[in-house]
């Protein structure tokens, strides 16, 4: 029983500390550009946006999305 209580509060600590990390960074990089926000051609010259992050190459991350969902959810 002991082990299941510390078991949840190293959950309950873990979530705390994402959440505060998706507030203070909200982004990571696009997985699909890495970041750059650039889909380049095989031949290297010719490049488009990145059609995932629409040539920002940043996504929201999981948790903030979900904050945001409940902020809009709230208002
Ligand atoms: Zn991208």
């Amino acid at each position: 029983m002991r082990l299941i209580a510390a078991a949840i509060a190293a959950g309950l600590l873990w979530a705390t500390a994402y959440a505060v990390a998706c507030w203070v960074w909200p982004f990571v990089a696009c997985p699909r550009c890495t970041g750059s926000g650039t889909h380049r051609s095989p031949s290297g010259r010719a490049w488009r946006d990145c059609r995932r992050c629409s040539g920002t190459g940043r996504r929201l991350r999981l948790g903030r999305r979900a904050a945001n969902w409940a902020a809009r959810r709230r208002a």
